[in-house]
């Protein structure tokens, strides 16, 4: 992931940091080159324009280019603005609420809805000792809550039980009060997805929203999908209160462009990377560690 973007801007930076001197127009050509490179890594155009306009903005001031080395400090420059880009700090669940703290997650069919449920559940229950129910609301797809089941059992993490022919709204007020019998810490919803964003999945989204009212609610996108993705993000955005996003599939050989636009287009941090296809092939999202390794 990221070696062509990371190639692309090594070749720019390098030829910037050979030279002593550098002047306004050096600047706004190695700008206008790197522009060209997150375009190619799938990087959103706004994004892509917004970034290179705001790093050109402070790499022109004067003292920028009258210090003694100009290219690094434009380096340096770009290195922050790619960190920001990423979401800054690294964003933890906020799951502080009298239990159980409820955890919703959406997503298109096949990014990696199901897995990353169980990934997560996994995670809060082996690291942060919480109890975890899992409950699929995904009645579209045959066999996806049995699936949930399955998940369950390998990461040893209670599901809800399956009643054959519930509808999603329901099933959600079942898990509620189910985990609040039981006393569970979290409550993690795997929603239904759909192979396109469709009126019907926003609306049932929104319809599992207000019953659950969820601390938060994790879009699941495939980095592998590129410009896509954020396109699907932005639908999801749009219309349901996210809190973050997971990206799935960072094991994978992606561009790099959805990772790198998905803040400035939801608004929201990524949370969490899938990394594989293991259950413990999660981790969470260090924005300046990824801006590190683009830069290399
Ligand atoms: P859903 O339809 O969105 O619930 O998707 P699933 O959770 O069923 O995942 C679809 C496929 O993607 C499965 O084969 C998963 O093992 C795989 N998968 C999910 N996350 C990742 C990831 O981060 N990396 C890789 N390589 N595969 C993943």
């Amino acid at each position: 992931m990221f070696d062509s973007l990371s190639d692309r801007l090594g070749g720019v930076f390098d030829r910037l940091r050979g030279r002593g001197a550098l002047t306004e127009a050096d600047v706004r050509t190695a700008m206008r080159e790197v522009r060209v490179a997150l375009l190619e890594a799938d990087v959103a155009l706004p994004v892509a324009r917004k970034f290179v306009d705001d790093v050109t903005e402070k790499a022109v001031g004067q003292n920028v280019l009258r210090s003694v080395t100009p290219g690094q400090q434009v380096v340096k420059i770009v290195n922050d603005a790619l960190v920001e880009m990423l979401g800054a700090d690294e964003a933890e669940l906020e799951l502080n609420v009298a239990p159980p703290a409820i955890v919703m997650v959406v997503g298109l069919q096949g990014s990696g809805k199901t897995t990353t449920t169980a990934k997560i559940a996994r995670r809060l229950k082996g690291r942060d000792g919480k109890k975890v129910m899992m409950a699929s609301l995904d009645v579209n797809r045959p066999a996806a809550q049995e699936q949930l089941a399955t998940l369950g059992g390998q990461v040893e993490v209670a599901t809800l039980p399956i009643i054959a022919g519930q509808q999603p709204v329901d099933i959600a007020r079942r898990a509620l009060s189910a985990a609040k019998l039981q006393g569970f810490d979290v409550l993690m919803l795997d929603t239904a997805g759909r192979l396109h964003v469709d009126q019907a999945l926003m609306d049932e989204m929104k319809a599992v929203a207000d019953i659950a009212r969820p601390q938060e609610i994790l879009l699941v996108v495939d980095s592998l999908t590129g410009q896509d993705a954020v396109n699907v993000a932005q639908n999801f955005s749009d219309q349901v209160p996210l809190t973050g996003v997971v990206l799935t599939r960072m094991d994978g050989d992606a561009r790099g462009g959805a990772a790198l636009s998905m803040r400035a287009v939801t608004g929201k941090p990524i949370k969490f990377a899938g990394t594989g296809e293991k259950l413990d092939a999660l981790e969470a999202f260090h924005p300046s560690r990824v801006a590190g390794r683009i830069l290399g």
